[in-house]
């Protein structure tokens, strides 16, 4: 630090860097006393160097005249208790969404239920019998935790009530996300023979996910069929030879093809499958439960579905339309997901004991009827009238001068890469500025703490308070109002005009 000061030849920054308290002098201040009280003497110290340092920084760059630097000393306490607050910050963080969007794979999916939430913070605390077995007391195998309670839930809702019933036997396994359920089945049945795909499916499903891709390194060999839009079962049957290890069927989750389109049902599939004896795997993706047509969401293909029909082979997130952790869920024949289990890339996908709570208390919701008390079923749910009445009500509580804000129509999108046309009728926060672009006030929003994520739209900052739980209304409206002065502090107009 002393180097700069000495090697600059400008009087003017000279000045600037000696008028620079010493560290000595400064921890003998009284506002530092008072940081002193309830924080460690070498935090103080670590935290002062930092500002002190980026001090001389902003002095070198030029942005202190005598005035401002001043100014800016007078203050230094502040700066050093901010400092000393931002290094206690975790890395990741609570934030508000308002984006609308439900599942908003950038800030994390689905929250999960109040009983998955108990049931981690129950497993997390202690020991578990994560691979032991109470009656024998002996080791068992971690993924006899969801299987079952997955099973019951799917044959409940099908309405096969035995779930073990002979009829059409079923296991699951429980892995990392769905990515690699899909590139686990993928090896396990079928690497070194071809996999017959519909050109129309070849998809990249967000994050970089391509199913060409994953099938080249799961060792498959890719058989395209069909052309982009259209696709008819002719084409997977004559694709057929004795190379073929697999179909597979994926969801065109996140995109949809409007116009001359045609593709066989899934249920057609599965009996050409059946028919020549060769698997089919469908990568479901939203582990959708029950249908969204009371929302207006038609032809969301669901897991219920795929399980009624037989599908032999079946992957699905647990953190989209499930509600769930992050997870994929693998479930079919028992003979297929025994040779993904015996797969030695099994023990490099397993999930933690964290994630078999979630999901399992996720699945106990279902199973007992209080699928509602799922988050995402919540917002999916809420009725628009009532985001409506709570935007008014948020817009009518902020007082700031600077800040003009009123509650407007919008649409939520499901999000997630569900459902890519599907729009749900809800009501947002429209936000401008005085003075500020809606660029800097949707920053501001998220300097705040908790950072509230809004969209910009037109030139208004929109806060859709679909994805925001009503609980922080009242919290959102002095965020909005802090925003504001934040905003109004760090608006580079503002810089050094003191
Ligand atoms: C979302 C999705 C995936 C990827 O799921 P992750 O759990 O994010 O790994 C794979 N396939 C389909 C069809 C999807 O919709």
């Amino acid at each position: 630090m002393k180097s700069s000061e000495n090697t600059t030849s400008d009087p003017e920054l000279r000045s600037l860097y000696s008028s620079l308290p010493s560290l000595n002098d400064l921890l003998l201040n009284a506002d530092f006393a008072t940081i002193l009280q309830v924080e460690s003497h070498s935090t103080v110290v670590r935290s002062t160097r930092a500002v002190l340092l980026r001090v001389k920084q902003e002095i070198a760059e030029g942005r202190y005249t005598h005035a401002s630097l001043k100014n800016f000393l007078a203050e230094l306490h502040l700066a050093v208790a901010d400092e000393i607050n931002q290094r206690k910050r975790y890395s990741l963080r609570r934030v508000i969404n308002a984006t609308g969007v439900i599942l908003h794979t950038n800030l994390g999916r689905a929250p999960l239920s109040a009983s998955a939430i108990e049931h981690i913070v129950e497993i997390a605390a202690g020991y578990s019998n994560l691979e032991f077995d109470l009656e024998t007391g002996e080791r068992n195998r971690r993924d006899v935790h969801a299987k079952e309670l997955l099973l019951r839930l799917l044959s409940i809702r099908a309405g096969t009530i035995d779930e073990n019933s002979a009829a059409a036997p079923r296991a699951a396994v429980v892995v990392n996300n769905c990515a690699a359920a899909t590139f686990l089945a993928l090896n396990s049945l079928a690497e070194g023979t071809d996999v017959i795909v519909s050109r129309g499916e070849l998809v990249e499903i967000g994050g970089g996910f391509r199913i060409p891709e994953i099938l080249a390194k799961s060792g498959a060999h890719l058989r395209e069929v069909g052309t982009t839009n259209r696709t008819r079962l002719a084409d997977y049957e004559a694709a057929i030879s004795a190379e073929t290890g697999l179909i597979l069927r994926v969801h065109q989750s996140n995109f949809s093809i409007e116009g001359f389109t045609e593709r066989p049902a899934l249920q057609d599939l599965v009996a050409l499958g059946k028919r020549r004896n060769i698997p089919v795997f469908n990568d479901q993706g939203t582990g959708l439960i029950s249908s969204l047509e009371g929302l207006g969401v038609q032809a969301e293909p669901t897991l219920l579905d795929s399980f009624r029909l037989g599908v032999d082979l079946i992957a699905a997130s647990g953190d989209k339309l499930l509600g769930g952790p992050q997870c994929g869920l693998l479930l079919g024949r028992i003979d297929l997901i025994d040779r993904i289990r015996k797969n030695p890339l099994m023990r490099t996908f397993r999930v933690d004991k964290l994630t078999y709570a979630a999901l399992e208390a996720t699945l106990m919701d279902y199973v007992s009827e209080k699928a509602d008390s799922i988050p995402i079923f919540t917002m999916l749910h809420a009725s628009p009238l009532e985001i409506l009445r709570r935007c008014e009500w948020v817009a009518s509580q902020v007082r700031s001068g600077d800040l003009f804000a009123e509650a407007v129509p919008v649409l939520s999108l499901i999000g997630g890469g569900t459902a890519p046309a599907a729009r749900l009728q809800s009501s947002a926060v429209s936000l401008r500025h005085a003075t500020l672009q809606p660029q800097a006030l949707l920053r501001a929003l998220r300097q705040v703490e908790p950072a509230v994520i809004g969209r910009v739209c037109d030139d208004t900052v929109l806060l859709d308070l679909r994805t925001v739980e009503p609980e922080f209304d009242a919290t959102l409206v002095s965020l909005l109002e802090k925003a504001a002065r934040v905003a109004s502090v760090s608006n580079p107009l503002s810089f050094d005009q003191k």
